[in-house]
């Protein structure tokens, strides 16, 4: 048994509606991309300790990620989740609907990068974002993520080892450079204090520290 197999075994529990959803992806012809359980697991954890009570996230998919997020809210929070694909984000609704967390979950369909630029535009603060969509756009919505960071907030983001591709310095494929670009960001930017925590695909955590 490996120590990945071991955590798993120990700490994870999918129940049944997490395991419908991810059902409903092979329905739905999405790619089967959704968030392994140990990142998720993980993701809930950071979600909960930290005591997020506004999520933004950007890439719903099945509403996986965004099922484990809503679970990690306190009463009277919110999550709000960014989708491009209106087919997925109705695919999705059933899904928050089936988990009983529709009231806590609100989506937005459309390209993600314009409903970031309303949503700054309308003033919306979160104290915590989960950064899975497309990955070209990735330090973009790490800097829409920042401008509508509260102090304090934690912005998370999943695959940022692409599935190893970073460390292979011959791929200068323009969707590895926007991961490595991004990972760059999170350690260098003075607005932030960051760390890739190794399990699944590579979750970056990073802290937006108080002015
Ligand atoms: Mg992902």
């Amino acid at each position: 048994m490996t120590e990945n197999e071991y955590i798993k075994n120990l700490y994870i529990r999918e129940d049944a509606v997490l395991k419908k959803v991810k059902k409903s992806m092979t329905v739905n012809g999405m790619p089967q991309i959704a968030l392994p359980p140990d990142s998720a697991k993980l993701l809930y954890m950071l979600a909960r300790i930290s005591g997020a009570k506004k999520i933004l996230e950007i890439g719903t998919l099945a509403g996986y990620s965004a099922i484990w997020l809503a679970r990690s809210l306190p009463e009277g929070g919110s999550l709000l989740t960014l989708e491009i694909e209106e087919d997925f984000a109705r695919a999705a609704s059933q899904n928050f609907i089936i988990a009983g967390v529709e009231d806590k979950v609100s989506i937005t369909v459309g390209d993600a990068l314009n409903s970031l630029s309303s949503l700054r535009d309308s003033g919306e603060n979160f104290d915590f974002f989960f950064i899975d969509a497309d990955k070209i756009h990735y330090p973009d919505y790490l800097e829409m993520a920042l401008e509508m960071a509260e102090p304090g907030a934690l912005i998370s983001a999943d695959n940022t080892f692409w599935g190893g591709k970073i460390l292979d310095p011959s791929d200068r494929e323009e969707t590895t450079e926007k991961i490595r670009r991004f990972n760059r960001m999170l350690s260098t930017d003075e607005r932030l204090e960051s760390m890739i925590i190794p399990t699944g695909d590579g979750l970056a955590v990073a802290r937006v520290k108080e002015a």
